[in-house]
């Protein structure tokens, strides 16, 4: 019998730090209002920006296309499983970013890793944001290319780590458009004007922008008006789009690369069809009206300026992520704890996610919460915020 003891030691110091978690199972799908042992708790955490994981047209898209195409896209891309809906939603992506083409991955995650390893080598250099997502992280280190990271957000340290990289083949500036864990807003344009003065290529990740930030959700690039002046866009169809996947918009040319070498693209079955349908489905109920988006900014400015109003730390949040900073992980796991036992479900998130002394609750608001919801939601956080000392 393998000997598992050194993992159950971890977990129990996991327990004694106060950071081990039993999965949350919810018996209702992706909405505002949802079951979770019996009761119905108020979600405050999802990443359904737009309320679409249960829109009726994207539902009909699924299931017409599973009526037509199955259930599985029976292989890889590169084989058998290019189905016409994901050429589609290929080209739909590519006119929605304005781009000249884009390639879809099973995930934001899958597109990040492929990408960044396969156009990042030895004779390269990536320079990255210390806070960017996990999984830029995990696509460099698949690389074996130089790795600079510069302080977040930091354009003095950045131009820096530019000057000293001269010498490399090519340089790659990787940011996330929007920052996941303190929902702040990249510094796209300054990033962009000092690439195009070093010659380097921008590479943004809108896993969070992706539907929530510009025209019709295309994302920080169309936010700061850069279009044409990032080369490289990571999309999610994960979060605010509400199905799951992930795209990059680029040049033709790059495209045509990661078919050939992007590994978790080459390796990894494709998208089944009706998650492709159901994500051209969602790129026209964007296109159809930007109603849902003013409705979720505007739910976004009243929730966070009445926490700010009560006295909550909500940290340098500028977006529908709101975190709540409560400090050490053990207090903001039972600060996420006596929430639930108040009826609203806000994720704590704590060490190594963050820095041990910043755990927070990250609360997301979505366009689908009501006033209600909001007023429930504020009224329970200044009860349970004033009981723990936090306001
Ligand atoms: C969520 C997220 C991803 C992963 O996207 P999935 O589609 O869920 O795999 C990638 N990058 C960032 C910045 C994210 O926040």
């Amino acid at each position: 019998m393998a000997n598992f003891e050194y993992l159950a030691e971890e977990l129990n110091q996991l327990k004694q730090d106060g950071r081990y978690r039993e999965l949350s199972v919810w018996g209702s799908g992706c909405g505002t209002w949802m079951e979770l042992g019996g009761r119905k708790v108020l979600q405050l955490s999802s990443n359904n920006y737009l309320g679409l994981t249960s829109h009726p047209d994207m539902k009909r898209a699924a299931i017409d296309a599973i009526d037509k195409y199955g259930v599985g896209s029976g292989s890889v891309r590169t084989i058998t499983g290019t189905l016409n809906v994901h050429d589609r939603l290929e080209r739909e992506l590519a006119a929605f970013k304005g781009t000249e083409a884009a390639l879809v991955f099973q995930s934001g995650y899958a597109a990040n890793l492929g990408v960044l390893s396969s156009i990042l080598t030895s004779d390269d250099v990536v320079i990255s944001d210390e806070l960017n997502h996990a999984s830029i992280i995990d696509g460099i280190r698949l690389s074996k290319t130089n790795r600079k990271i510069y302080a977040h957000k930091d354009l003095d340290q950045l131009e820096q780590r530019l000057k000293e990289s001269a010498n490399y083949r090519t340089r790659v500036i990787v940011t996330d458009g929007v920052f996941s864990m303190d929902g702040d807003i990249a510094p796209l344009p300054q990033i962009v004007e000092l690439c195009e003065k070093y010659d380097a290529i921008v590479y943004v990740d809108d896993a969070h922008a992706s539907g929530v930030l510009g025209k019709n959700g295309k994302g920080s690039t169309d936010h700061f008006g850069l279009n044409g002046r990032v080369h490289i866009q990571i999309g999610t169809l994960s979060k605010a789009v509400g199905a799951v996947g992930g795209y990059v918009a680029c040049e033709q040319v790059l495209k045509q690369f990661l078919v050939h070498k992007a590994r978790s693209f080459l390796f990894s079955t494709a998208l089944p069809p009706a998650v492709a349908a159901t994500c051209i489905s969602a790129i026209h109920v964007l296109q159809a009206s930007s109603d849902r988006i003013e409705r979720l900014w505007n739910n976004t400015a009243f929730f966070r300026g009445e926490l700010k109003k009560m006295g909550f730390d909500t940290g340098v949040s500028e977006t529908p992520i709101i975190p709540i900073i409560v400090g050490q992980p053990a207090k903001t796991m039972q600060f996420s704890d006596a929430l639930l036992a108040e009826g609203i479900f806000a994720q704590g998130i704590v060490y190594p996610t963050v820095a041990n002394d910043k755990g927070r609750v990250r609360l997301i608001i979505t366009a689908a919460h009501t006033d209600e919801d909001l007023k429930f939601a504020l009224d329970r956080l200044e009860k349970v915020g004033k009981a723990f000392g936090l306001i």
